[in-house]
């Protein structure tokens, strides 16, 4: 295994928001995005987020633009959902030296800036299975890298 990756974001990029899939969140990310917005975790989750038994996912098509982004960037940064803030870090990324290729194909900031020692990487994707463990249960590999967790059996619904 390498000793790291290198990874730095990009002034400017939006890529990965632009990317087909959907965004989940966990209980906290809703609370925190609705905090961000002045709104009650309920009102924000009747406005954006679709709830199935065991996952929360933004309320948009898997190709429809996420609601947050704006021409500047995501305009809940600072408490954008776990998925976005750990982004390229995810367990299907770190776990294989192809998925980071493919992923570096849509990701400029891959492959850039500083080593990121591989136990503080596998940290990160550790928060991400943690996170969202029913889309990571039983999964080896994933499709092409997209800006959702693997899950392919929730419906996409808008
Ligand atoms: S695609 Fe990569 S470089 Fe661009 S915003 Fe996302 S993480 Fe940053
Ligand atoms: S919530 Fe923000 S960071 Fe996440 S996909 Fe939407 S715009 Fe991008």
């Amino acid at each position: 295994m390498a000793d790291g990756l290198r990874f730095e974001c990009q002034k400017g990029c939006t890529a990965c928001c632009e990317q087909p899939g959907f965004v989940y969140l966990t209980e906290e990310d809703l609370r925190r995005a609705a905090e961000f917005l002045g709104m009650k975790p309920k009102e924000f989750e009747r406005r954006y987020v679709y709830r199935t038994t065991h996952k929360l996912r933004l309320r948009v098509p898997a190709e429809a633009r996420c609601p947050f982004l704006e021409a500047t960037g995501c305009s809940i940064h600072p408490a954008k959902p776990t998925q976005c803030r750990i982004f390229p870090f995810w367990p299907e990324y770190v776990d294989s030296a192809r998925e980071w290729k493919k992923a570096a194909r849509f990701c400029p900031g891959i492959d850039q800036g500083p080593l990121i020692r591989i136990a503080s990487a596998q940290a990160q994707a550790a928060q991400m299975r943690a996170a969202y463990p029913h889309a990571y249960e039983g999964v080896v590999s994933i499709e092409p890298a997209n800006r959702r967790p693997p899950d392919a059996a929730d419906p996409p619904t808008g």
